[in-house]
C-alpha cells in the first residue's frame, strides 16, 4: 500500500542475499518510496556517495567485502542526515551496542515482517 510518508523517500536495500533482496524490494516498492539496492558493504559506500537524494539505508550486517558495521560507520562520516538502519540476525542481537556505536540509528530483527519494516521506516519519515 502506498505511504504518504516513504513514497517520496529514497531507499537503499543493502542485502547479499537474492531472495531476501527480492522480499525486500518487493514489500518496499509498494509504498511508493524509489529504491535503490547494493549487494555487499562496498558497493553500499559507493552508492550512498554517489547519490546524496537517500534518506533511509536498510542495511545487512553480515556483507562481504565490507561489513554492515564498516559500511555504517563511513557512510555516517560522510552523510549526518541519513537514517541508517541495521538488519540483523537475533543471534547477534548481543551487539547492540556495537550496532549503535557504528552509526545506526536503529536496527531491525530478521526474518523481517512488512508491516514491521514499513512501521520502523515510517517512523523515521514524519
Ligand atoms: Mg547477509
Amino acid at each position: 500500500m502506498e505511504n504518504e510518508f516513504l513514497r517520496t523517500k529514497t531507499i537503499l536495500i543493502v542485502e547479499d542475499d537474492v531472495s531476501s533482496r527480492l522480499y525486500l524490494n518487493k514489500i518496499l516498492e509498494k509504498t511508493g518510496a524509489s529504491l535503490l539496492t547494493a549487494c555487499d558493504g562496498k558497493e553500499a559506500i559507493e552508492i550512498a556517495m554517489a547519490n546524496p537524494g537517500i534518506d533511509i539505508i536498510l542495511m545487512d550486517i553480515q556483507l562481504p567485502l565490507i561489513d554492515g558495521y564498516g559500511a555504517a560507520r563511513v557512510i555516517r562520516e560522510l552523510r549526518n542526515d541519513i537514517i541508517i538502519i541495521a538488519q540483523t540476525a537475533y543471534s547477534l542481537l548481543g551487539d547492540r551496542e556495537r550496532i549503535i556505536s557504528s552509526g545506526f540509528d536503529d536496527y531491525i530483527v530478521k526474518p523481517i515482517f512488512p508491516q514491521q519494516l514499513i512501521e520502523k521506516l515510517t517512523k523515521y519519515s514524519q
